[in-house]
């Protein structure tokens, strides 16, 4: 355990971002790139290696994290040994460690009493001090198996089945319609919280290992870049379909069509794809800059719009939500070990307070019509208040007289979430869906309709977490072992 009284002597005291004034500057992650061990070990002696840790199971870390054991060797000292105890369970700490939103850490259990260990810092510098050390390195597998496999998708479920089927001995190869690997990882979640040199390493050393990587490959699509996905069966031993959720939830109101109103993801993709490529000079994205930017939507992609926003130079910036601001502790129906829904202010409502004084949120607004120009450039937005009340146990929504408003805008980004992945490519093998329409498979087992083809991450359980990707990527991985070797010794 941390050290058996750190709880009571030491305070919760997480790793501060960059300063803020600073890091608007630029798109540099908002971490500060260094790592006080003092500082963490104290943290580490936190943990009370309670008799059941609720963090690494249950309601906590979806990849059953070994956390009270580097807790321990952090408070130890035994960097090294904390490193080989978190890769027994996750391939991708550096993705993690940066951007999980931490589950486990509502579900500590000293949380009960007191705030919980800082779980995800000590994550993000066991695995940077890892790499800062040369400890990270490539294992090319010794033995071959002869049976090859196909991963569409190169996001973190593509990825982590990818790393676990190759040190199984198979012959991996991921198949990216994109120009760059990683997924969202890569062309989704910004520089800011995750640098793409972090998960350019990281896709250098699954090359170094032998897994073989294929950008610019659409399969199942028509165009220049097209795979044909029946070949890619034939000649595998089985696929595994990563694909994620890529349709976005549109918002059907009046004035939709007018220009300068964007999926978030277009204008994120453009963003990190113009960065990497020429440091935002050949102007391929869609600026922000001195434009009235409304956010319609929160969660991540929202919060990554405004902190986009923030760095292009936006003249103004309001972010819709529809629902309530949520409370500033846990509800009585929300216990622990329960995800905390608790009011969170992430990095780009920070920023967006430096910038312009305030929280850039407004809650309970329903968008009711867009409203633009002769030009049919989009100038405002209509809404209307929302008023939420709970009736049997049910939330119902209704529009409150009288509060219409106007709100300018020279640009809107749209992030109202995702409704699963797209069927091009499913439906040339005849998969079958879920009633979400989601790539039909079991949790757990992960096969789809199709034999030897099998699904895995936001693609299956829809939109969700790097961590969930992480999880469903490793255990499909062990499925399709079992189906080509009739056993499988991966975990
Ligand atoms: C803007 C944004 C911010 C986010 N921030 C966070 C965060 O901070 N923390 C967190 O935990 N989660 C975050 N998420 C969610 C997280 O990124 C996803 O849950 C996760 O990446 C899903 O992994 P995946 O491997 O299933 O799919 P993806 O990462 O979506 O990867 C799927 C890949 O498949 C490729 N593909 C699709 N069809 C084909 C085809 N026919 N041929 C070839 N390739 C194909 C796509 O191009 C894509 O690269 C965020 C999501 C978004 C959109
Ligand atoms: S992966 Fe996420 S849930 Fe698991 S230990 Fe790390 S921060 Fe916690």
């Amino acid at each position: 355990m941390g050290k058996p009284t750190g709880f009571k002597e030491f305070e919760r005291k997480t790793v501060p971002y960059r300063d803020v004034t600073v890091r608007l500057d630029d798109y540099g992650e908002i971490f500060t790139g260094s790592h006080d061990d003092e500082h963490l070990q104290t943290q580490g002696a936190r943990c009370m290696d309670c008799g059941v840790p609720f963090c690494q199971s249950a309601n906590g870390c979806p990849i059953d994290n070994l956390i009270p054991e580097w807790n321990h060797l952090v408070y130890s000292g035994h960097w090294q040994r904390a490193l080989n105890r978190l890769h027994k369970t996750n391939n991708f700490p550096e993705f993690t460690g940066r951007v999980c939103p931490a589950p486990c850490e509502g579900a500590c259990v000293l949380g009960i009493t007191n705030p919980a260990v800082t779980i995800k810092n000590i994550e993000h510098a066991i695995i940077d001090h890892g790499f800062e050390h040369g400890w990270v390195k490539a294992e090319v597998p010794q033995n071959r198996t002869g049976k090859a496999v196909a991963v569409i998708g190169s996001g973190p479920a593509g990825l982590a089945a990818a790393a676990q089927l190759n040190k199984a001995g198979h012959n991996v190869t991921v198949y990216e319609r994109e120009d760059r690997i990683g997924g969202l990882l890569m062309y989704g979640i910004p520089n800011m919280k995750l640098g793409k040199d972090v998960v350019q390493r990281r896709v250098d050393l699954l090359h170094q290992e032998g897994i073989e990587f294929i950008t610019n490959a659409d399969v199942g699509g028509s165009g220049d870049n097209a795979v044909d996905v029946n070949n890619l069966y034939k000649e595998n031993d089985a696929v595994l379909f990563a694909t994620g959720a890529t349709r976005p939830r549109d918002l059907e109101v009046p004035g939709r069509d007018l220009n300068n109103i964007h999926f978030a993801m277009e204008f994120l993709t453009a963003n990190t794809r113009s960065l990497l490529d020429s440091n935002l000079e050949d102007g391929k994205y869609i600026s922000a800059k001195d434009k009235n930017v409304i956010v319609i939507g929160g969660g991540d992609t929202g919060t990554d719009c405004i902190g986009t926003s923030l760095r292009h130079g936006c003249k103004s910036l309001v972010n819709f939500e529809l629902l309530p601001k949520a409370p500033a502790e846990r509800a009585e129906d929300n216990p622990w070990p329960l995800w905390p829904v608790i009011h969170r202010v992430d990095y780009g409502h920070e920023e967006g307070m430096q910038r312009f004084g305030h929280d850039p949120r407004e809650y309970c607004i329903l968008t009711k019509a867009f409203i633009g120009d002769e030009a049919g450039k989009v100038t405002g937005v209509k809404t209307v208040e929302a008023k939420w009340t709970q009736v049997d146990g049910k939330w119902n929504m209704e529009e409150v007289p009288g509060s219409e408003k106007t709100w300018q805008a020279d640009l809107v980004m749209l992030s109202m979430g995702f409704l699963g992945p797209e069927h091009y490519v499913s439906n040339e093998l005849g998969i079958e869906y879920d009633q979400r329409s989601n790539y039909q498979a079991e949790y757990g087992k992960y096969a789809t309709s199709v034999k030897g083809v099998y699904a895995a991450g936001d693609c299956r359980r829809g939109q969700s977490l790097v961590v969930w990707g992480i999880n469903e990527g490793r255990e499909a991985a062990r499925e399709i072992d079992t189906f080509l070797m009739g056993s499988s010794n991966l975990p």
